[in-house]
C-alpha cells in the first residue's frame, strides 16, 4: 500500500510529470505558454501530446476525452480511443498535437441561449494548458474551454478565466502605486466547501421525485428531524466512514487537496472542505469532487444527492465560496500586515470588494440562482437573498473611525489617530463567526455563503472577480493620477466607505428586522427568486461591466440570462409533472385503497359488532375522503396551469408564471398529500417516508 504522499496527483499530468517525460525544450514552451497564457505551436503540442498519450496509457487509459463545462453547469465530454488501425490486422495507440490543442464536439444539443444558428451547430473545445489533464475512468482528460464557431464563450471556464486575467490587470495597475516591484502575477484563489446528503441506494431507487428531479416533492415530517442538534459534527457512522476514506482516496490521486469531511446539521447531510487553491484550479476539482461523491457513493449502495433542497423541513445543502487574492509572491493581499503600508493596502483591498460587493449586489444574486436554490435562500438556514458583508465589530469600528477622521480606541484603550497608515492591529479571531451573513469577511479572505450544492462556483467567481476588478480599476485611475498619493489615497480610502458602508451589517441576518432595514433603509436588493434576480442580469451597469473587461460580449451575457430562465422553466417543468405523475399513479390510489379498507371494515364491525362504535376509522376515513377529494383536484388545475404556461413564448414571463402560478398549485397538491400520508396506514403507502430517507444510512 503507497503512502499518501506517494500516490497523490498519480492520475495527473503535472509539473513533475511533465518535467519527467518532456524533452527540455519543450517543457521549456510548454511552461512559457503556461505562464503567458499564449497558444501552444503545433510542434511542441505534438511532442506534448504523445507523451501525455503515453502516460496515460501506462495508467491504463484506453481512450481520451475534451473535458470541458457546458452551460448544463455540469461537466460533459466524448470519449475518443487512442487506437489507429496498423499493418494488416493490427493497431497501435496514438494521439496527436491537433487532437490534444483543439477538439470539435457536435454542440447543437448544448445550450445557447440562442448564440448558435443552427446552421453552425458546431462548437470547439481547446485545450486550457494551465490546468493539468488527469485520467478519470480509464479516460485521459483534457480540461477545456468550449465555443462557438464565432468565438463566443458557450462554457463557465472561458469566462472565470477573462474574469481571473481582468482582476490580474487591475490589481497590477494598484500594486504598482504602491511600489510592489517584484510582483509580476496575481490571482485569486478559492476553497469551496462542498455540503450533500447520503442515502441508501434501495430507498432511492422507490422514490420517482428523487429520481427525476433530485428532491422530494411530497413527504410529511419525520418524527425525529434536526432538533436535537446531535448530527453536526458527531460521529461518522462505519459505512460513511468508509465512503469518505475511499472518497478522498480518489480525489487525492486526481491532485486534488480534500481536507475535512464531517457530518452536518440535518441528518444524513456531510460536508467534505479541500484546502484551497487557484480558482480555475479550484473550479475543476469542485466539479470533480461532486462526480467523484456520485461514484464511490454508489459503490457503498448509497447515492449523493446534490440538490439544494432534498428535504422540505430540514436544512438544505449549500456550498461555501472562500475567495482571496495573493500574488505570485506569495502575499494574500486580503491579510492585514504588520507595517503601515501593508495595512494602507490590505484597506485598499478591502475597500475594493466592499464596493464591488455593494454595486454588483444583483450580479452576486444572479450567480447563486436556481429553481434548487430559491428553496434554501432566505428560509432561515441559508443567508437571506439579500447580500450583504460581514467585516466583524472590531474591522467595523476601525473602518468607521477613518470615515470620521476620528481616533479609534484600541483594544489597549491608547487612544490613536488613525489614517489608512495606522491600522492598529486587531485580533483575527476565528471565533468571531456570523453564519448568517452572505458575504463574511473570515480574516484573511471572505466566504460567499449564498451557493447551492449543485452550483458550479464559476459562475460566483466570474462575478466577484469582474467586480473587484472594476473597483480596483477606478482605485488605479484615481491614484495614478493624484498630485500626492498619500493625500489621495486617504481620501478615496474615506470616501468609499462613506459611499458603500450602508452594505456592511453585523447582525443576524436571519432576522425579519434586519430584511425591512436593509429594503427600507439601506435600498439593498431583496431578490427573492431566480426570476426576479435574472432580470437584472441584462441591466446596462452590468452589461458595461461585462464588456469594459472583457468578461462576456453582450451577446454572451443576453444568451447566458436566456439559459438560465430557460433552465429554470425547464426543472420546474420537470418537478410538476413528476408530482402530477407520482400523484395520480400512486398515491390517490393508494389513499383511496385505504379509505376503502377503512370503509370494508367499518361495515364489517357494524354487522358483526353492531352495539360498539368504530371512532378510528370512521374518523380517519372520512378524513381521508375529505384530502382525495381537495387533492383529486389539483392535478386538473396543474394540468390546467401548465396548459397555459405553454401559450407563453418569452422566457422572462415564461419563468415569472412558473413562479406565480405553478408553484403555488404544487404547494397545494403536496400539502393534501402530506397530511394524508400522515394518517395514512404504513403498508399502504407506495412510498419510503422522509424517516425512511433520512435515517436510511445505518
Ligand atoms: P469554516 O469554518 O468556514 O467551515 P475553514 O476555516 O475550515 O472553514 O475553511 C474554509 C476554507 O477556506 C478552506 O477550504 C480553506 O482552504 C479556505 N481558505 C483558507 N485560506 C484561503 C485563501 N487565502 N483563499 C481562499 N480560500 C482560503
Ligand atoms: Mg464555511
Amino acid at each position: 500500500m503507497k503512502s499518501v504522499p506517494e500516490y497523490f496527483g498519480c492520475m495527473v499530468f503535472n509539473e513533475a510529470c511533465m518535467k519527467a517525460r518532456l524533452p527540455k525544450d519543450t517543457y521549456k514552451a510548454m511552461k512559457k505558454t503556461i505562464r503567458d497564457g499564449k497558444s501552444l505551436d503545433l510542434g511542441v503540442a505534438n511532442v506534448v501530446a504523445n507523451a501525455m498519450k503515453d502516460w496515460a496509457v501506462e495508467h491504463g487509459a484506453t481512450h481520451y476525452t475534451h473535458w470541458f463545462q457546458p452551460m448544463t453547469g455540469i461537466t460533459a465530454e466524448k470519449h475518443d480511443s487512442f487506437i489507429s488501425p496498423y499493418g494488416d490486422n493490427g493497431v497501435i495507440m496514438e494521439f496527436s498535437g491537433k487532437e490534444l490543442v483543439k477538439g470539435e464536439p457536435d454542440a447543437s444539443s448544448f445550450p445557447n441561449g440562442g448564440i448558435r444558428a443552427t446552421f453552425e451547430a458546431r462548437g470547439y473545445t481547446a485545450w486550457d494548458p494551465t490546468s493539468y489533464a488527469f485520467i478519470k475512468d480509464g479516460t485521459l482528460c483534457i480540461p477545456t474551454a468550449f465555443c462557438s464557431y464565432g468565438g463566443e464563450a458557450l462554457d463557465k471556464k472561458t469566462p472565470l478565466l477573462r474574469s481571473m486575467e481582468a482582476i490580474n490587470k487591475q490589481a497590477m495597475r494598484v500594486l504598482k502605486l504602491f511600489g510592489n516591484e517584484d510582483v509580476t502575477s496575481v490571482k485569486t484563489t478559492v476553497g469551496a466547501e462542498q455540503e450533500y446528503f447520503l442515502i441508501d441506494k434501495d430507498v432511492y431507487k422507490k422514490r420517482k421525485d428523487l429520481i427525476y428531479t433530485g428532491r422530494t416533492l411530497f413527504g410529511a415530517k419525520p418524527p425525529k428531524g434536526q432538533e436535537l442538534d446531535d448530527h453536526y459534527f458527531g460521529t461518522i457512522k462505519p459505512r460513511v466512514a468508509a465512503f469518505m476514506k475511499e472518497l478522498d482516496e480518489e480525489l487525492w490521486k486526481l491532485g486534488v487537496l480534500s481536507k475535512t469531511e464531517h457530518n452536518e446539521a440535518a441528518p444524513a447531510q456531510h460536508e467534505l472542505a479541500p484546502i484551497f487553491t487557484t480558482t480555475n484550479i479550484a473550479s475543476d476539482h469542485n466539479q470533480l469532487i461532486m462526480e467523484v461523491m456520485k461514484k464511490v457513493a454508489a459503490k457503498y449502495n448509497m447515492v449523493c444527492l446534490l440538490h439544494e433542497k432534498p428535504f422540505a423541513g430540514v436544512n438544505g445543502s449549500g456550498k461555501h465560496n472562500n475567495w482571496s487574492i495573493s500574488t505570485n509572491t506569495g502575499v494574500n493581499l486580503l491579510e492585514p500586515g504588520e507595517t503601515p503600508f501593508e495595512n494602507a493596502q490590505f484597506l485598499l483591498m478591502l475597500c475594493a470588494v466592499i464596493k464591488a460587493v455593494d454595486e454588483y449586489q444583483d450580479l452576486l444574486r444572479i450567480s447563486v440562482a436556481s429553481a434548487g436554490n430559491d428553496h434554501r435562500l432566505g428560509a432561515a438556514e441559508a443567508p437571506p437573498a439579500v447580500v450583504s458583508m460581514f467585516l466583524g465589530d472590531e474591522l467595523s469600528e476601525i473602518l468607521d473611525a477613518i470615515e470620521a477622521g476620528t481616533a479609534y480606541d484600541a483594544k489597549e484603550k491608547s487612544l490613536m489617530r488613525i489614517g489608512v497608515h495606522v491600522l492598529p492591529k486587531f485580533p483575527k479571531d476565528t471565533t468571531d463567526r456570523n453564519r448568517t451573513s452572505p458575504f463574511a469577511f473570515t480574516g484573511n479572505k471572505f466566504e460567499f455563503r449564498m451557493l447551492g450544492s449543485a452550483d458550479t462556483i464559476a459562475c460566483a467567481n466570474v462575478m466577484i472577480n469582474s467586480a473587484v476588478a472594476e473597483s480596483l480599476c477606478q482605485f488605479a485611475d484615481a491614484l495614478e493620477n493624484a498630485e500626492d498619493f498619500h493625500t489621495a489615497l486617504n481620501e478615496l480610502i474615506r470616501q468609499t466607505i462613506r459611499k458603500h458602508k450602508r452594505i456592511i451589517f453585523n447582525g443576524n441576518g436571519y432576522d425579519d428586522a434586519w430584511l425591512k432595514e436593509a429594503t427600507e433603509q439601506r435600498g439593498l436588493l431583496n431578490l427573492r427568486t431566480t426570476p426576479e434576480a435574472l432580470m437584472h442580469y441584462t441591466d446596462e451597469k452590468n452589461l458595461a461591466l461585462f464588456t469594459k473587461h472583457k468578461i462576456y460580449s453582450e451577446l454572451e451575457v443576453r444568451s447566458r440570462a436566456e439559459i438560465l430562465l430557460e433552465n429554470y422553466c425547464k426543472v420546474l417543468n420537470i418537478e410538476a409533472l413528476t408530482m402530477l405523475d407520482m400523484a395520480q399513479k400512486d398515491l390517490l390510489p393508494a389513499i383511496s385503497k385505504y379509505s376503502r379498507f377503512l370503509c370494508e371494515t367499518i361495515a364489517a364491525k357494524k354487522t358483526t359488532l353492531p352495539h360498539l362504535p368504530c371512532p378510528y376509522e370512521e374518523d380517519t376515513a372520512s378524513r381521508l375522503c375529505t384530502l382525495i377529494n381537495t387533492a383529486f383536484l389539483q392535478p386538473t388545475m396543474l394540468e390546467a396551469v401548465l396548459a397555459e404556461e405553454n401559450q407563453i413564448s418569452d422566457s422572462a414571463e415564461a419563468a415569472l408564471f412558473y413562479k406565480d402560478s405553478v408553484l403555488p398549485c404544487m404547494a397545494q397538491l403536496r400539502s393534501a398529500i402530506d397530511e394524508a400520508e400522515t394518517i395514512t396506514a404504513k403498508e399502504y403507502w407506495p412510498y419510503p417516508s422522509y424517516g425512511d430517507m433520512l435515517f436510511s444510512i445505518t
